[in-house]
């Protein structure tokens, strides 16, 4: 009995789990739950779904080169039952576990560091070319400070004309309502 990996995810797939399925050319394919079987039998590449392994190693979100996983290795040879050896070697596989964790632990880390840097730096620009344009536009205020009284002058003097002219509008629109066509019948 071995914990064996999924085809397609490579999650671990423990004794009384999973589902296999044998090729023609006799190649055992195990997969870990029907999902993963499911998407095998669609065809779907691996390292092209984002909830693989192989996505992960491929995409450098995985610890990939470590002298812990050289200790990971499939044997077909039986080996004699030695009291000693088994306990040494389950002591070694708890340690080595312990170690792998802590370097995963800080590869993860690090790959988030470097991430946070990259949006940190893309905010700061975003920042810095905010306030530039604040202070172009400030300048561009203090040149434009001498023609500010003329402009409003001018606002109120067209304000005054719309509201003359509409008044005019007006009184033309009552004149005309008032005098239909009696002065072109005369022409
Ligand atoms: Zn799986």
């Amino acid at each position: 009995m071995r914990i064996e990996t999924c085809h397609f995810c490579s999650s671990n797939i423990y004794p009384g789990h999973g589902i296999a399925f044998i090729r023609n050319d006799a190649k055992t394919f195990r997969f870990c739950r029907s999902k993963c079987h499911k998407a095998f039998k669609m065809k779907k590449n691996p390292k092209k779904v984002r909830w693989t392994g192989a996505f992960r190693r491929s995409h450098g979100k995985e610890l990939l080169h470590d002298s812990t996983f050289d200790f990971e290795r499939k044997q077909n040879r039986p080996v004699r039952y030695d009291r000693e050896l088994y306990a040494k070697t389950i002591n070694a596989m708890k340690r080595i576990q312990e170690i792998r964790l802590r370097r995963e632990r800080l590869h993860y880390k690090q790959r988030i560091l470097a991430n946070k840097r990259i949006l940190r730096d893309r905010v700061l620009a975003k920042q810095a070319k905010k306030q530039s344009l604040e202070r172009q536009f400030l300048a561009e205020l203090d040149e434009a400070d001498f023609e500010a009284p003329l402009a409003i002058k001018d606002k109120r003097t067209t304000v005054e004309r719309a509201k003359q002219s509409s008044h005019k509008h007006k009184t033309d629109e009552k004149m005309k309502a008032a005098k239909p066509k009696a002065p072109k019948m005369k022409k």
